[in-house]
């Protein structure tokens, strides 16, 4: 099994320090990563109150330096979200869907879905539910995957579940579809109330067009930006922040996400992974102050 020592610390790594004085854009993962537990920003990884993220935003918003969210919510919850720190554009649904300047544009992806896919007036959200691919899943793992409920509402094109089923399994599954659809897991949640059996262990599950991911997202933005990869950075706690590792300059990992086994594994493919110390808040916080030293030189 990989080991989480096997990711240097962003405070002693060269190859970060060169990284952060280059880079001009933040990606950013957000629940597990820059919110505490309950998905607060105001409180840590245990629920205690905790300013330090709020702080990091505002120091970065003061500098210019511009923070992308790219997650698995929902463009009407990023929209929200987006408003009250002060950043305009975001990437939702696992880089499904990328707004600009506060909304006024927005780019859907369906990856690689064929010309003629969707029926009239048909959302690639309604597609996968049409193919039945969530039911399917619930017959192949009864009790182990369910609704995300209640954050599994208003989505446009990917659907968030929960739970905890073999992905290599439920992925051959899901091949049989006419439509070709991907699972993802997207890192531990804490749901309050759920209905799974025998499930110690909650996972944020995805099912997302195939050839959508957050990376392509990323590099998709950084074409639309005028930006090379050596330009950007993202954090996250999980598998797929990780994976933005193709595309970006530097991932960094909060230290929570290092709890995560396929976090792990998808990091033993890179060497532009680092960790903070610091879990949830802190650690993003971690990450902006030492982009806030490395531009200042
Ligand atoms: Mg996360």
């Amino acid at each position: 099994m990989p080991d989480a020592r096997m990711i240097p610390s962003l405070a002693d790594s060269e190859m970060a320090a060169a990284a952060l004085a280059r880079a001009r854009v933040l990606y950013t993962d957000v629940d597990g990563t820059l919110l505490g537990r309950g998905a607060c920003l105001l409180a840590d990884g245990e629920g205690a109150p905790n300013l330090d993220a709020a702080n990091a935003i505002a120091a970065l918003n003061g500098a210019g330096l511009p923070v992308v969210i790219v997650s698995g919510r929902n463009a009407r919850q990023l929209r929200e979200m987006t408003r009250l720190l002060g950043w305009p554009d975001f990437i939702a649904e696992l880089g499904c869907v990328r707004s600009y300047d506060r909304g006024a544009r927005v780019v859907y992806d369906t990856g690689d879905w064929p010309e003629g896919s969707l029926l009239p007036d048909e959302t690639p959200y309604e597609a996968i539910e049409r193919v039945g691919a969530v039911e399917m899943l619930q017959e192949r793992f009864p009790g182990l995957i369910e609704y995300h409920d209640p954050w599994h509402v208003d989505r446009d094109v990917t659907h968030i579940l929960r739970g905890n089923v073999p992905i290599a399994e439920a992925q051959a599954a899901l091949d049989a579809l006419p439509l070709p659809v991907t699972i993802v897991d997207n890192g531990i949640v804490h749901p309050l109330h759920h209905t799974l059996v025998g499930v110690t262990e909650v996972h944020a599950i995805h099912l997302v067009p195939r050839g959508t991911s957050k990376q392509h997202a990323v590099s998709a933005d950084l074409r639309a930006r005028g930006l090379g990869a050596a330009d950007a950075m993202a954090i996250g706690d999980s598998a797929a922040d990780v994976s933005m590792a193709e595309m970006v300059g530097l991932v960094t990992v909060v230290s929570n996400g290092l709890r995560d086994p396929k976090l792990l594994e998808c990091a033993a493919g890179f060497d532009n992974v680092v960790a903070t110390n610091a879990s949830h808040g802190s650690g993003w916080a971690e990450l902006a102050s030492a982009w806030l030293a490395a531009r200042r030189g």
